[in-house]
């Protein structure tokens, strides 16, 4: 055989070789099998993971629930906040179902140094006497009970449905009808924490097109008979606009970590406003340039918050996307199908979020 014919033969078996099927080209292919919702990819990627077992400054937690079922679990909580490095916590009574607020301030009280309480509005009597009588209530728990904070109330559309013991329905936060008592919690120094609507992609249609739609199904807001996602924004920015004397954190960066030009845009014109960051690490370490240039930005209004129980590991997932560089890691109980990078704050941002501003507000603010 010539030696030119045996090189043709060997091209032709590579040729074979390379255009013989693949499993994703056949019908029983893996990819038309899998599940979005069952993606539980393994990183093979040869690079950092850092465990944070402590927080690198103390911390203020400003958003949390009151999760526990006895006096003991309170010690275990207290124990768990100073292996990862929190001072106190905020508790926010509103929204939870569960012991009335004086019995939680009741139960919490020999750790009452860790601790502090957000108290509901009371709207079961919405006549002008009533919301008087509200406002009245609203200064026994501050003066009597201690509260700090009035919260979390929370709107996804049909007005505060997190009211307890009545709720607030049809009663969003620029209603002319609670005025007073935003008012009120101005003067009694008392900042209002707030959850308004539901991070963006649970408004979209569930269809291939939606980037979140893993988790947004589970959360999935139907507004055909309530407030949409814009409205929502607009009730409270008539809020934080309308009552300057009052300060405002809104919830889980105002649900709005898709979109940080407009958040930004609005922590620039009402100072009375700050943002928490509970709960939205995945809606936020899946862009984390952008968000780290957002953290940065605002380094002075934003507060640290989990609202997310007290095991020592769910303190330890956030340490690791605030402060660490890590990239394209996966934590599964938040429910996305994306991959997460952390942020690597600089120490004096860092610090600032997980105290520094939120002591300013417990202090200077009272
Ligand atoms: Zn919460």
């Amino acid at each position: 055989m010539k030696k030119s014919n045996l090189l043709l033969i060997c091209a032709a078996f590579v040729l074979a070789a390379c255009n013989a099927p693949k499993a994703s080209d056949s019908a029983d292919s893996p990819v038309d099998k899998i599940l979005l919702r069952d993606f539980n990819p393994t990183v093979v990627n040869n690079i950092p993971v850092t465990n944070v077992d402590k927080a690198k400054f103390p911390i203020i937690d400003m958003h949390s629930h009151d999760y526990v079922e006895d006096a003991g679990q309170i010690a275990q909580w207290c124990k768990n906040m100073d292996e990862v490095g929190v001072l106190h916590t905020a508790i926010m009574h509103c929204s939870w179902i569960g012991r009335p607020f004086e019995e939680v301030v009741e139960l919490y009280a020999p750790y009452k140094d860790r601790f502090r309480f957000w108290c509901c509005f009371d709207y079961s009597d919405m006549s002008p006497e009533g919301i008087e009588k509200a406002c009245a209530l609203l200064e026994r728990y501050h003066n009597e009970l201690g509260a700090t904070g009035v919260g979390e109330l929370g709107d996804k559309g049909e007005g505060d449905t997190y009211a307890r013991p009545v709720e607030g329905r049809d009663i969003h936060i620029d209603d002319p009808r609670i005025q007073p008592l935003i008012r009120k919690a101005g003067e009694l120094h008392m900042p209002i924490s707030i959850h308004i609507a539901e991070p963006y992609w649970m408004y979209l249609p569930m269809d291939e097109t939606n980037d979140g739609m893993v988790n947004a199904v589970n959360w999935h807001v139907d507004t055909t008979n309530c407030y949409g996602y814009w409205k929502l924004m607009e009730t409270f920015e008539n809020a934080v606009r309308e009552n300057p004397g009052t300060l405002f954190i809104a919830c889980h960066y105002l649900n709005m970590s898709h979109d940080w030009p407009t958040l930004g845009a609005m922590l620039d014109k009402y100072p009375n406003m700050y943002v928490d960051i509970s709960a939205r690490v995945a809606e936020s370490a899946h862009t984390p340039r952008a968000t780290r240039e957002f953290l940065i930005k605002y380094q002075d209004r934003v507060l640290f918050g989990t609202d997310n129980g007290f095991e020592p590991e769910m303190y330890r997932n956030i340490f690791r996307v605030l402060e660490t560089n890590d990239e394209h890691f996966y934590i599964p109980e938040f429910g996305y199908h994306w991959a997460l990078s952390a942020f690597n704050l600089p120490d004096d941002v860092l610090k600032k979020i997980y105290h520094d501003n939120a002591e300013r507000i417990l202090t200077e603010y009272k």
